[in-house]
């Protein structure tokens, strides 16, 4: 027997574009011609199951072979196989169908929207993405049944001969192209074998031909992921070695959640809070997705809500079809139920650990608490979920919580550098006053975030508005006086000038500046002055009546007076920022004249 076929094509150039499109995700006919092969095992299974076959007791196995004398890949499994019949509607007709469906669907978008490439697989004829001609040798499972043999050179022809197979199932020979001939590399087979196959259902082997095995045959992939087994039954030792093992990080994570669902959607997997290495800044996660064992894609934030990319884990939804689309995903309701179930069971996961392990919870804290602020700024629901178990490092060094915080009237005093805040920190502990640490880049955005939440509570760093916290009970007495010497003394118009008694005598003066201006300026920095230079926050020196040698200051003739004064400025900035080198050039030579005073 044998005949030829015309498939039928509106565009005779079919072929050069899936190639083309299909360009920067070559490799995705592995997966795709591999997920076949376990659908095939998957069905020829099922009909056992429901009685319509007798099961031949052979076990499951999917077969890669590499032939690079003859430039061969061939995928074979001992599925289903296929008739002639079979052959003819699936692959020349459906498939065929199926690869020209998308094409139509696909022919505007240009390459910027790769990401629909990347997600969507051809089925069976992505194949020709790296063949000249794509053979199959295929015998169905059926009694009688005759082995079957298609060949198609990626024109618009093919041939179907009786095939030589001699047990069920089906060989996928590709002949590989000169566009293709890095697949002709075992290395590179691995790697993508490792990438798409890793966790497949069944058993896949992978062999190059000519090539005496020296160790004994193992499969490339694991059949059984952790995520697959019940929690109750999963230890410790296992979930971290999943977690190496997937994720190549050889630091151990801090906690994970097991998701097992069942209803209204199926969906399992593991999500791992890695620990960050990055003080300051958040480190990209990586949440691999699948359907059913078979690799889709990373980091697809429709299913997988944005925030929770930084942690690392594997779903996988069943439910969701091997080739998802961006569009797909995005209009598809029951996507959106996945993400914010996903959401709902990470707050629970860490509700409890804080409930049931509070110590735990706050040693892992520096490491989750940008991950959980992140949630809260992109997912108010989550905020939500969570608000009552954010915690606050003071300057203590423990742990509260917002209802815990230390607060004056409305006030949270909060540090965004221990380093350089280390004066003022130094005077709040003194005098027995707490702030919290919001040293993290995301805090910035947390900050604002909270107070847009919580109306009630202003957050104020420990440099800005600080004289009342640090008010003692002194005399007012000499107030103007004071303000006036220094404001001749500095002549510096910009900066105002207040005089009150503080807490801490020895400081003749600190110098606060505008929380607001100041805010504005860092977020204008961090978007790279998008909003037009707008130059420094105001500053306010408030000068201590409480100090000895301010309380001489007016005694003094003139010439001191402006010395000291702008003396007891420079310290005070000191405390507050890193001078230029004029300041500090200025400071030196003012600091000498100051030491002549002795004389
Ligand atoms: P899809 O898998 O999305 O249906 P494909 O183009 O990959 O599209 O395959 C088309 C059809 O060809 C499959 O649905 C299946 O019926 C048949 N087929 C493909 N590969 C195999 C195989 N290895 N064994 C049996 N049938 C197969």
């Amino acid at each position: 027997m044998k005949r030829e076929g015309q498939i039928k094509v509106d565009s005779e150039n079919l072929f050069p574009i899936i190639k083309k499109w299909l360009y920067s995700d070559k490799d995705i006919f592995v997966r795709e011609v591999i997920a076949n092969a376990c659908d095939a095992i998957k069905k020829y299974q099922s009909i056992c199951l429901m009685g319509d076959a007798e099961d031949d007791g052979i076990k499951p196995r999917i077969d890669v072979v590499l032939d690079k004398e003859n430039k061969t890949l061939t995928f074979s499994d001992n599925g289903i196989g296929m008739t002639d019949d079979e052959v003819e509607k699936y692959i020349t007709q459906i498939a065929f169908s199926g690869a020209q469906e998308f094409l139509e669907k696909y022919k505007d978008k240009t390459d910027g929207d790769g990401g629909i490439i990347g997600h969507f697989g051809l089925g069976f004829y992505s194949a020709y993405m790296v063949s000249d001609t794509v053979e199959i040798q295929t015998l169905s499972y059926q009694k009688d049944a005759q082995p079957v043999h298609w060949v198609s050179d990626g024109s618009s022809t093919y041939e179907i001969s009786d095939g030589d197979r001699t047990s069920k199932g089906t060989s996928v020979i590709m002949h590989i192209s000169e566009d293709g001939k890095e697949f002709l590399d075992a290395v590179k087979i691995r790697e993508v074998l490792r990438k798409y196959c890793k966790f497949m259902p069944y058993e896949i082997y992978f062999s190059v031909a000519g090539v005496e095995l020296k160790e004994e045959e193992k499969p490339v992939n694991n059949t059984s992921p952790l995520w697959q087994k019940a929690p109750k039954d999963c230890t410790t030792e296992e979930y971290e070695d999943f977690y190496r093992d997937t994720f190549m990080d050889m630091n151990l994570p801090l906690f994970w959640i097991h998701l097992n669902v069942d209803y209204p959607f199926r969906l399992k997997g593991i999500l791992y809070f890695p620990k960050q290495t990055d003080k300051l800044q958040v480190m990209p996660g990586e949440i691999k997705l699948f359907s059913n064992q078979v690799y889709i894609a990373d980091n697809i934030k429709e299913v997988v809500p944005e925030f929770l990319m930084l942690l690392k884990g594997v779903i996988d939804c069943p439910d969701l079809p091997l080739n998802v689309s961006r569009s797909f995903l995005q209009n598809d309701g029951e996507v959106a139920k996945i993400s914010r179930h996903i959401t709902k069971k990470v707050a629970d996961k860490l509700t409890s650990v804080f409930k049931n392990e509070r110590k735990d919870y706050e040693s892992y804290w520096d490491d989750i608490s940008p991950f959980i602020k992140f949630g809260c700024i992109k997912d108010e629901k989550f905020y939500e979920r969570v608000k009552d178990i954010i915690l606050y490092k003071s300057i203590n060094g423990d742990y509260k919580t917002f209802a815990e915080l230390p607060k004056q009237g409305n006030k949270v005093y909060y540090v965004s550098g221990m380093d350089e805040q280390s004066q003022y920190v130094k005077m709040f502990k003194d005098n027995g006053l707490d702030a919290v640490i919001l040293e993290h880049n995301i805090d910035t955005h947390f900050v604002s975030f909270l107070e847009y939440k919580e109306t009630d509570t202003k957050f104020v760093r420990i440099d800005s508005e600080v004289g009342e916290a640090l008010k003692s009970e002194g005399s007012d007495v000499m107030n103007e006086e004071i303000v006036n010497i220094f404001k001749n003394a500095l002549g510096m118009e910009k900066l105002t000038v207040t005089a009150q008694a503080l807490k801490t005598s020895d400081t003749p003066a600190i110098i606060t500046i505008n929380e607001y201006e100041r805010r504005m300026s860092d977020i204008n920095k961090i978007y790279g002055n998008m909003f037009g230079n707008a130059g420094p926050a105001s500053q306010t020196l408030i000068v201590n009546t409480d100090n000895s040698v301010v309380k001489k200051l007016p005694v003094l003739d003139s010439e001191k007076k402006t010395l000291l004064c702008k003396h007891i400025y420079d310290l005070a900035l000191i405390s507050q920022r890193k001078l230029t080198a004029e300041e500090l050039d200025g400071f030196i030579s003012r600091s000498v004249e100051v030491l002549g005073f002795i004389g």
